[in-house]
């Protein structure tokens, strides 16, 4: 069944994600209600209606189910539980079962490795026996991950010797955890991917990403990586989606290493920070396209229409006294798209927004972006 423009949809996490979602999902005439415990969501703020309550709220879940004709989510941290609930009553898509995979770190890597996609080497680290162990078998350097609410680099020790590793453990706070090889990384990329109810299946054009502490900091594309690459990374992207019989929109982040080796780090069960570039640069931009997907929609054209580049604005760049950046220094650029999530307060290393840069040459932009980046930075005013 489609849901046609006039319908309701649901959405579950009212961050940055949620907001863009809400903006395509009523620039297409749809009414948005946003779960969201945060009163100040930046979803909320632009949706129909803003249920301000936890994600288990028995009420709000309710009336969602009561009032929407299909929900989603923005946030792999919803209870996997909210999910098969409202699963029973209205149309949810991704399901509970990708969602609760994607989730968990742990049920994530053995999953990619029982259907044999490559990863990192790996081991779950449950007790500090299971830690000693699995850097035997593993070696050094490895990282450490909490299984669950890791993002943005938070809830990760690398471990440098074997005396690290209680204190990583410690610090971690003893929760289940991954251990896994710390790998000589050339590059980072990534692919955002849509899914229809039917297997029908839309891959974007792979992303170059570039990180700053654990934070996705530029994304370039086309990315700079052999055909190859691209080719793996699009037929991986799409097989995942295929084994998680996914529907809706989802991402996969994976590792290169030398001689085109590729390995697969992590999947978002929602739009992600990579494909943010879509919005500006592609026919369709992941947003809509989860909005199309959500509503039984034919999926729309993923085709790029410039080169790009996306940097993101963390909360770093304000001023102490939450005086934002000098924003003509990006705003005098006639080639760049600035996105503000509406966020209130500016916190080190908070996603507030992200800026794209398009231009036909590639290599240009790129040098443009890191300009702006570090004027912004600077708080140079010209
Ligand atoms: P998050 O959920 O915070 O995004 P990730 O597992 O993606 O967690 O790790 C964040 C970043 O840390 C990665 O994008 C990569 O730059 C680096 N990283 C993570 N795991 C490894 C690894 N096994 N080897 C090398 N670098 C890694
Ligand atoms: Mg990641």
């Amino acid at each position: 069944m489609r849901i046609l423009p006039g319908g309701t949809l649901g959405m579950l996490g009212g961050g940055q994600l949620g907001r863009m979602f809400t903006i395509a999902a009523r620039t297409m005439g749809y009414n948005v209600i946003v779960l969201d415990p945060d009163p100040s969501s930046p979803a909320g703020e632009l949706a129909t209606d803003h249920l301000c309550a936890d994600y288990t709220d028995a009420t709000a879940l309710e009336y969602l189910a009561k009032t929407c004709d299909a929900i989603s989510t923005e946030f792999e941290n919803v209870p996997a539980q909210t999910l098969e609930w409202l699963a029973g009553k209205c149309i949810v898509r991704p399901g509970a079962h990708a969602v609760s995979i994607t989730q968990d770190r742990i049920h994530e890597k053995s999953f990619l490795r029982d259907q044999g996609f490559p990863t990192a080497a790996f081991a779950t680290i449950k007790t500090s026996q299971d830690l000693s162990a699995a850097l035997q078998q593993i070696g050094i350097p490895a990282i450490l991950k909490v299984s669950r609410f890791g993002y943005d680099g938070k809830g990760q020790v690398t471990i440098h010797n074997q005396n690290d590793a209680a204190n990583a453990w410690q610090s971690l706070k003893q929760e289940a955890c991954v251990l896994e090889s710390q790998l000589p990384l050339q590059t980072e990329v990534s692919v955002v991917v849509a899914r229809s109810f039917d297997g029908t299946v839309a891959i974007y054009p792979i992303v170059e990403n570039l990180h700053r502490n654990g934070i996705l900091d530029i994304s370039i594309v086309p990315a700079r990586v052999s055909a190859e690459i691209q080719q793996q990374a699009r037929a991986m992207a799409s097989a995942i989606a295929d084994k998680l019989d996914y529907v809706g929109v989802m991402a996969v982040e994976f590792f290169v290493l030398a001689g085109n080796k590729l390995v697969v780090n992590e999947i978002a069960p929602r739009p992600h920070n990579s494909g943010h570039y879509t919005l500006d640069a592609c026919v369709t931009d992941q947003f809509e396209q989860q909005v199309r997907a959500l509503c039984g929609l034919p999926l729309g054209d993923t085709q790029l229409l410039s080169p790009v580049v996306m940097v993101n604005l963390l909360g770093d760049i304000w001023q102490q006294d939450g005086h934002p950046p000098a924003w003509e220094h990006l705003l005098n650029h006639p080639n760049i798209k600035l996105h503000l999530y509406g966020k209130r307060e500016a916190r080190h290393g908070r996603k507030m927004g992200h800026f794209s840069v398009l231009g036909d040459n590639l290599e240009e932009i790129i040098s443009v972006a890191q300009q702006v980046k570090a004027a912004l930075t600077n708080q140079q005013r010209h």
